[in-house]
Protein backbone atom coordinates (compact mmCIF):
# COMPACT_ATOMS: atom_id res chain seq x y z
CA UNK A 1 0.00 0.00 0.00
CA UNK A 2 1.12 3.52 -0.95
CA UNK A 3 0.42 5.86 2.07
CA UNK A 4 -0.02 9.05 0.62
CA UNK A 5 -3.04 9.93 3.14
CA UNK A 6 -0.65 12.39 5.40
CA UNK A 7 3.08 12.45 5.81
CA UNK A 8 2.23 11.49 9.25
CA UNK A 9 1.89 7.76 7.64
CA UNK A 10 5.92 7.36 7.74
CA UNK A 11 7.16 4.59 10.34
CA UNK A 12 10.41 5.08 11.98
CA UNK A 13 13.75 3.85 9.98
CA UNK A 14 15.61 1.36 11.43
CA UNK A 15 18.37 3.75 12.01
CA UNK A 16 15.72 6.04 13.78
CA UNK A 17 14.86 3.06 16.06
CA UNK A 18 18.52 2.53 17.04
CA UNK A 19 18.78 6.06 17.97
CA UNK A 20 15.54 5.66 19.90
CA UNK A 21 17.11 2.15 21.46
CA UNK A 22 20.12 3.42 22.66
CA UNK A 23 18.46 6.92 24.07
CA UNK A 24 20.06 7.65 27.47
CA UNK A 25 16.89 8.79 29.56
CA UNK A 26 15.83 10.67 32.52
CA UNK A 27 12.62 12.16 34.14
CA UNK A 28 11.55 14.35 31.73
CA UNK A 29 8.84 16.28 34.08
CA UNK A 30 11.43 16.85 36.08
CA UNK A 31 13.71 18.43 33.84
CA UNK A 32 16.39 15.80 34.23
CA UNK A 33 15.84 14.25 30.69
CA UNK A 34 19.15 14.47 28.98
CA UNK A 35 18.16 13.54 25.23
CA UNK A 36 15.03 15.83 25.75
CA UNK A 37 17.35 18.49 26.98
CA UNK A 38 19.68 17.99 24.15
CA UNK A 39 16.91 18.10 21.65
CA UNK A 40 14.98 21.41 23.60
CA UNK A 41 18.77 23.39 22.82
CA UNK A 42 18.97 22.07 19.82
CA UNK A 43 15.28 23.34 18.64
CA UNK A 44 15.68 26.85 20.77
CA UNK A 45 18.79 27.58 18.55
CA UNK A 46 17.22 26.52 15.16
CA UNK A 47 14.39 28.93 16.03
CA UNK A 48 16.42 31.53 17.77
CA UNK A 49 13.91 31.36 21.08
CA UNK A 50 15.36 31.56 24.50
CA UNK A 51 13.25 27.87 25.46
CA UNK A 52 11.38 25.25 24.20
CA UNK A 53 9.51 22.96 26.07
CA UNK A 54 8.78 18.64 24.88
CA UNK A 55 4.87 18.10 23.72
CA UNK A 56 4.02 14.31 22.74
CA UNK A 57 1.74 15.86 19.49
CA UNK A 58 1.27 19.69 17.85
CA UNK A 59 -2.01 19.91 18.74
CA UNK A 60 -1.36 20.42 22.44
CA UNK A 61 1.16 22.75 21.44
CA UNK A 62 -1.55 24.95 20.30
CA UNK A 63 -3.10 24.63 23.50
CA UNK A 64 -0.60 25.36 25.54
CA UNK A 65 0.02 28.16 23.55
CA UNK A 66 -3.22 29.65 23.32
CA UNK A 67 -3.69 29.05 26.67
CA UNK A 68 -0.39 31.18 27.72
CA UNK A 69 -0.83 33.90 25.67
CA UNK A 70 -4.64 34.64 26.60
CA UNK A 71 -7.22 34.94 29.11
CA UNK A 72 -10.80 33.07 28.75
CA UNK A 73 -13.36 35.30 26.11
CA UNK A 74 -10.04 37.01 24.83
CA UNK A 75 -10.53 36.64 20.81
CA UNK A 76 -8.02 34.47 18.33
CA UNK A 77 -7.54 35.00 14.88
CA UNK A 78 -6.39 32.80 13.06
CA UNK A 79 -7.04 32.32 8.87
CA UNK A 80 -10.35 30.57 8.42
CA UNK A 81 -8.97 27.13 7.52
CA UNK A 82 -5.99 27.02 9.78
CA UNK A 83 -5.69 24.07 11.58
CA UNK A 84 -6.23 25.66 14.99
CA UNK A 85 -10.01 26.17 13.33
CA UNK A 86 -10.74 23.07 11.88
CA UNK A 87 -8.95 20.32 12.91
CA UNK A 88 -8.15 19.97 16.65
CA UNK A 89 -12.05 19.60 18.29
CA UNK A 90 -13.05 22.89 19.36
CA UNK A 91 -10.13 22.25 21.66
CA UNK A 92 -8.49 26.14 21.99
CA UNK A 93 -12.25 26.70 22.98
CA UNK A 94 -12.55 24.29 25.66
CA UNK A 95 -8.60 24.71 26.82
CA UNK A 96 -8.65 28.45 26.92
CA UNK A 97 -12.16 29.86 26.55
CA UNK A 98 -11.39 31.70 23.65
CA UNK A 99 -13.24 33.02 20.64
CA UNK A 100 -12.14 32.28 17.31
CA UNK A 101 -12.12 34.93 14.53
CA UNK A 102 -11.67 33.24 11.19
CA UNK A 103 -9.27 35.49 8.72
CA UNK A 104 -10.44 35.89 5.27
CA UNK A 105 -7.82 34.54 2.70
CA UNK A 106 -7.29 32.36 -0.56
CA UNK A 107 -4.21 30.40 -0.30
CA UNK A 108 -3.69 30.70 3.58
CA UNK A 109 -1.32 33.59 3.35
CA UNK A 110 -3.50 36.65 4.89
CA UNK A 111 -2.57 40.44 4.20
CA UNK A 112 -2.52 42.79 7.07
CA UNK A 113 -5.90 44.40 5.12
CA UNK A 114 -7.79 40.78 6.11
CA UNK A 115 -6.66 41.48 9.39
CA UNK A 116 -7.87 44.78 9.79
CA UNK A 117 -11.08 43.84 8.66
CA UNK A 118 -11.24 40.72 11.02
CA UNK A 119 -9.98 43.67 14.06
CA UNK A 120 -13.10 45.63 12.75
CA UNK A 121 -15.49 42.81 12.82
CA UNK A 122 -14.22 41.78 16.68
CA UNK A 123 -14.59 45.81 17.76
CA UNK A 124 -17.56 46.84 16.06
CA UNK A 125 -19.33 47.09 18.89
CA UNK A 126 -18.44 49.81 22.21
CA UNK A 127 -15.60 48.91 23.80
CA UNK A 128 -17.70 47.60 26.75
CA UNK A 129 -19.60 45.00 24.21
CA UNK A 130 -16.80 43.66 22.15
CA UNK A 131 -13.94 40.98 22.79
CA UNK A 132 -10.98 41.65 23.07
CA UNK A 133 -8.72 40.28 20.41
CA UNK A 134 -5.30 39.29 22.53
CA UNK A 135 -3.11 36.40 19.24
CA UNK A 136 -2.81 36.45 16.10
CA UNK A 137 -1.95 32.55 14.69
CA UNK A 138 -0.34 31.79 11.25
CA UNK A 139 0.43 28.51 10.45
CA UNK A 140 3.32 27.69 8.04
CA UNK A 141 2.82 26.17 5.76
CA UNK A 142 -0.45 26.34 5.62
CA UNK A 143 -2.03 22.54 5.09
CA UNK A 144 -5.55 22.62 3.96
CA UNK A 145 -4.76 25.37 1.48
CA UNK A 146 -1.74 23.04 -0.01
CA UNK A 147 1.09 23.17 1.86
CA UNK A 148 1.91 27.19 0.69
CA UNK A 149 4.98 28.99 2.31
CA UNK A 150 4.52 31.84 3.67
CA UNK A 151 7.29 34.44 2.79
CA UNK A 152 9.19 36.17 4.95
CA UNK A 153 8.33 39.29 4.15
CA UNK A 154 4.37 38.64 3.94
CA UNK A 155 5.49 37.00 7.32
CA UNK A 156 6.77 40.30 8.83
CA UNK A 157 3.90 42.83 8.05
CA UNK A 158 1.31 40.93 9.17
CA UNK A 159 2.88 40.02 12.69
CA UNK A 160 4.52 43.62 12.44
CA UNK A 161 1.17 45.42 12.15
CA UNK A 162 -0.42 42.65 14.94
CA UNK A 163 2.35 43.72 17.24
CA UNK A 164 1.61 47.43 16.92
CA UNK A 165 -2.32 46.51 17.56
CA UNK A 166 -1.11 44.90 20.77
CA UNK A 167 -1.56 41.28 20.01
CA UNK A 168 0.63 38.33 20.77
CA UNK A 169 2.08 36.53 17.70
CA UNK A 170 2.16 32.51 17.40
CA UNK A 171 2.99 30.19 14.28
CA UNK A 172 2.11 26.54 14.10
CA UNK A 173 4.64 25.79 12.60
CA UNK A 174 3.91 22.06 12.10
CA UNK A 175 6.01 22.05 8.73
CA UNK A 176 7.68 24.45 9.12
CA UNK A 177 10.79 22.81 8.00
CA UNK A 178 9.33 22.29 4.85
CA UNK A 179 8.94 25.98 4.42
CA UNK A 180 12.69 26.05 5.19
CA UNK A 181 13.59 24.05 2.60
CA UNK A 182 11.64 24.99 0.14
CA UNK A 183 12.31 28.56 0.41
CA UNK A 184 15.91 28.95 1.80
CA UNK A 185 14.67 31.34 4.23
CA UNK A 186 16.05 30.18 7.90
CA UNK A 187 13.88 28.82 10.81
CA UNK A 188 15.51 31.34 12.81
CA UNK A 189 13.68 34.27 10.30
CA UNK A 190 10.86 32.77 10.10
CA UNK A 191 10.54 32.42 13.91
CA UNK A 192 11.37 35.81 14.72
CA UNK A 193 8.26 37.41 13.21
CA UNK A 194 6.54 35.42 16.16
CA UNK A 195 6.41 35.24 20.37
CA UNK A 196 5.76 31.59 20.01
CA UNK A 197 6.22 28.71 17.98
CA UNK A 198 6.19 24.91 17.63
CA UNK A 199 7.18 22.71 15.31
CA UNK A 200 6.12 19.10 14.97
CA UNK A 201 8.51 15.66 14.04
CA UNK A 202 5.63 13.76 12.92
CA UNK A 203 5.18 15.12 9.73
CA UNK A 204 7.82 15.26 7.15
CA UNK A 205 10.11 14.69 9.46
CA UNK A 206 9.05 11.13 10.00
CA UNK A 207 9.37 10.31 13.68
CA UNK A 208 6.65 8.84 15.78
CA UNK A 209 6.06 11.05 18.32
CA UNK A 210 7.17 14.26 19.33
CA UNK A 211 6.90 18.36 18.77
CA UNK A 212 8.83 21.57 20.22
CA UNK A 213 7.44 24.33 21.38
CA UNK A 214 9.71 27.85 21.82
CA UNK A 215 9.60 31.07 22.95
CA UNK A 216 10.88 33.28 25.44
CA UNK A 217 11.89 31.77 28.81
CA UNK A 218 8.90 33.85 30.26
CA UNK A 219 6.68 32.68 28.26
CA UNK A 220 7.74 28.87 28.20
CA UNK A 221 8.01 29.03 31.97
CA UNK A 222 4.34 29.76 32.20
CA UNK A 223 3.39 27.10 29.58
CA UNK A 224 5.60 24.62 31.40
CA UNK A 225 2.31 24.97 33.92
CA UNK A 226 -0.25 24.65 31.31
CA UNK A 227 1.42 21.82 29.91
CA UNK A 228 1.59 20.18 33.31
CA UNK A 229 -2.25 20.23 33.72
CA UNK A 230 -3.15 19.26 30.99
CA UNK A 231 -1.36 15.84 31.71
CA UNK A 232 1.17 16.56 29.22
CA UNK A 233 4.19 16.03 31.07
CA UNK A 234 6.11 12.80 30.55
CA UNK A 235 8.23 10.73 32.52
CA UNK A 236 11.59 8.97 30.51
CA UNK A 237 10.78 10.82 27.34
CA UNK A 238 14.03 10.51 25.68
CA UNK A 239 12.81 7.34 23.90
CA UNK A 240 10.44 9.93 22.10
CA UNK A 241 13.13 12.82 21.80
CA UNK A 242 16.03 10.53 20.64
CA UNK A 243 13.75 9.96 17.44
CA UNK A 244 13.28 13.77 17.03
CA UNK A 245 17.08 14.50 17.22
CA UNK A 246 17.88 11.62 14.67
CA UNK A 247 15.37 13.32 12.22
CA UNK A 248 16.88 16.73 12.46
CA UNK A 249 20.52 15.00 11.73
CA UNK A 250 18.79 12.81 9.38
CA UNK A 251 15.35 14.11 7.85
CA UNK A 252 15.11 17.69 7.31
CA UNK A 253 17.38 18.55 4.17
CA UNK A 254 15.68 15.50 1.93
CA UNK A 255 11.99 16.89 2.00
CA UNK A 256 13.04 18.80 -1.12
CA UNK A 257 12.74 15.29 -1.85
CA UNK A 258 9.25 15.22 -1.50
CA UNK A 259 8.67 18.40 -2.57
CA UNK A 260 9.83 17.26 -6.06
CA UNK A 261 7.43 14.29 -5.56
CA UNK A 262 4.51 16.35 -4.93
CA UNK A 263 5.40 18.40 -8.08
CA UNK A 264 5.38 15.43 -10.12
CA UNK A 265 2.60 13.87 -9.13
CA UNK A 266 0.40 17.22 -9.21
CA UNK A 267 1.79 17.78 -12.77
CA UNK A 268 1.28 14.12 -13.82
CA UNK A 269 -2.31 14.00 -12.04
CA UNK A 270 -3.16 17.00 -13.78
CA UNK A 271 -2.25 15.41 -17.66
CA UNK A 272 -5.52 12.83 -16.48
CA UNK A 273 -8.54 13.92 -18.36
CA UNK A 274 -11.17 14.67 -15.53
CA UNK A 275 -8.99 14.66 -13.18
CA UNK A 276 -8.47 18.69 -11.62
CA UNK A 277 -5.30 19.54 -9.66
CA UNK A 278 -5.52 22.80 -7.61
CA UNK A 279 -2.32 23.73 -7.86
CA UNK A 280 0.21 22.26 -10.30
CA UNK A 281 3.09 23.79 -8.99
CA UNK A 282 2.99 22.94 -5.23
CA UNK A 283 5.26 24.64 -2.62
CA UNK A 284 5.92 21.98 -0.68
CA UNK A 285 4.31 18.58 -0.30
CA UNK A 286 0.75 18.72 -0.48
CA UNK A 287 -1.46 18.05 -3.53
CA UNK A 288 -5.08 18.77 -3.53
CA UNK A 289 -7.40 17.45 -6.38
CA UNK A 290 -11.15 17.23 -7.57
CA UNK A 291 -12.85 14.69 -9.28
CA UNK A 292 -16.25 15.39 -9.11
CA UNK A 293 -16.08 15.83 -13.09
CA UNK A 294 -16.08 11.80 -13.43
CA UNK A 295 -19.70 11.81 -11.36
CA UNK A 296 -18.46 9.70 -8.61
CA UNK A 297 -18.57 10.48 -4.74
CA UNK A 298 -15.08 11.05 -3.62
CA UNK A 299 -15.45 8.62 -0.85
CA UNK A 300 -15.69 6.04 -3.18
CA UNK A 301 -13.06 6.83 -5.07
CA UNK A 302 -11.16 6.78 -2.36
CA UNK A 303 -11.97 3.49 -1.76
CA UNK A 304 -11.19 1.85 -4.66
CA UNK A 305 -8.16 3.29 -5.40
CA UNK A 306 -7.27 1.78 -1.63
CA UNK A 307 -8.06 -1.05 -3.45
CA UNK A 308 -5.63 -0.98 -5.64
CA UNK A 309 -3.00 -0.48 -3.06
CA UNK A 310 -3.31 3.46 -3.07
CA UNK A 311 -4.26 5.24 -0.27
CA UNK A 312 -5.16 9.30 -0.20
CA UNK A 313 -7.10 11.49 1.83
CA UNK A 314 -9.93 13.77 1.90
CA UNK A 315 -10.18 17.20 3.02
CA UNK A 316 -13.57 19.59 2.68
CA UNK A 317 -14.53 18.89 -1.52
CA UNK A 318 -11.12 17.93 -2.40
CA UNK A 319 -8.63 14.38 -2.50
CA UNK A 320 -5.08 15.02 -0.69
CA UNK A 321 -2.11 13.32 -1.54
CA UNK A 322 1.01 14.40 0.92
CA UNK A 323 4.68 13.06 0.35
CA UNK A 324 7.21 12.09 2.40
CA UNK A 325 10.00 9.87 3.07
CA UNK A 326 8.16 6.37 2.43
CA UNK A 327 7.42 7.45 -0.73
CA UNK A 328 9.07 7.21 -3.91
CA UNK A 329 9.54 8.45 -7.18
CA UNK A 330 8.61 5.09 -8.03
CA UNK A 331 5.76 4.62 -6.31
CA UNK A 332 4.62 7.90 -7.46
CA UNK A 333 4.65 6.67 -11.27
CA UNK A 334 2.47 3.56 -9.37
CA UNK A 335 0.15 6.24 -8.30
CA UNK A 336 -0.42 7.75 -11.28
CA UNK A 337 -0.94 4.69 -13.57
CA UNK A 338 -3.67 3.80 -11.24
CA UNK A 339 -5.80 6.92 -10.67
CA UNK A 340 -5.67 6.56 -14.63
CA UNK A 341 -6.43 3.51 -14.67
CA UNK A 342 -9.47 4.11 -12.71
CA UNK A 343 -10.76 7.05 -14.24
CA UNK A 344 -10.72 4.88 -17.81
CA UNK A 345 -12.14 2.32 -15.96
CA UNK A 346 -15.10 5.15 -14.20
CA UNK A 347 -15.37 6.38 -18.01
CA UNK A 348 -15.53 2.98 -19.51
CA UNK A 349 -19.41 2.89 -21.41
CA UNK A 350 -19.92 -0.51 -19.83
CA UNK A 351 -19.55 1.22 -16.05
CA UNK A 352 -21.97 4.32 -17.03
CA UNK A 353 -24.88 2.07 -18.62
CA UNK A 354 -24.34 -1.45 -16.25
CA UNK A 355 -22.47 -0.57 -13.20
CA UNK A 356 -24.13 2.47 -11.77
CA UNK A 357 -23.79 0.21 -8.32
CA UNK A 358 -20.32 0.71 -8.05
CA UNK A 359 -20.79 4.48 -7.97
CA UNK A 360 -22.93 4.01 -4.80
CA UNK A 361 -21.40 5.07 -1.58
CA UNK A 362 -20.67 2.43 0.25
CA UNK A 363 -17.75 1.44 2.85
CA UNK A 364 -16.95 5.13 2.24
CA UNK A 365 -13.73 5.45 4.04
CA UNK A 366 -13.81 7.66 7.34
CA UNK A 367 -10.68 10.13 6.87
CA UNK A 368 -9.62 12.49 9.33
CA UNK A 369 -7.03 14.96 7.92
CA UNK A 370 -3.31 15.38 9.43
C1 LIG B 1 -0.71 17.95 12.02
C2 LIG B 1 -0.93 19.36 12.31
C3 LIG B 1 -1.19 19.80 13.61
C4 LIG B 1 -1.34 18.85 14.76
O1 LIG B 1 -0.18 18.14 15.03
P1 LIG B 1 -0.25 16.68 15.72
O2 LIG B 1 1.18 16.38 16.01
O3 LIG B 1 -0.87 15.77 14.72
O4 LIG B 1 -1.09 16.84 16.95
C5 LIG B 1 -1.35 21.15 13.82
N1 LIG B 1 -1.26 22.02 12.81
C6 LIG B 1 -1.01 21.65 11.55
C7 LIG B 1 -0.91 22.68 10.48
C8 LIG B 1 -0.85 20.30 11.26
O5 LIG B 1 -0.63 19.93 10.00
Amino acid sequence: MILLGSDTETKPTRAMRQAIANAEVGDEQKGEDPTVNKLLERVADLLGKEAALFFACGTICNFVAIKTHTRPADVVLAEHMSHIIRAESGGAALSSGVLMEPIASERGIFTVNAIEQALARVTTAPYLYCAMPRLLCVEQTHNFSGGNVWQLSELQSVCEFSRQKGLATHMDGARLLNAVVASGTSAKNFSSCVDSVWIDFTKGLGAPMGAVLAGSREFISEARRYKHIFGGAMRQAGIIAAGCLHALDYHVERLIEDHDNATYLARSLSTIEGVKVRDTNPDTNIVFFDVSQLGIDKGMFLNLLQQHGVKMGRVGQSIRAVTHLDVSRADIDFVVDTVASLVKFLGSAAIKAERKDILQLENVIQFIPA
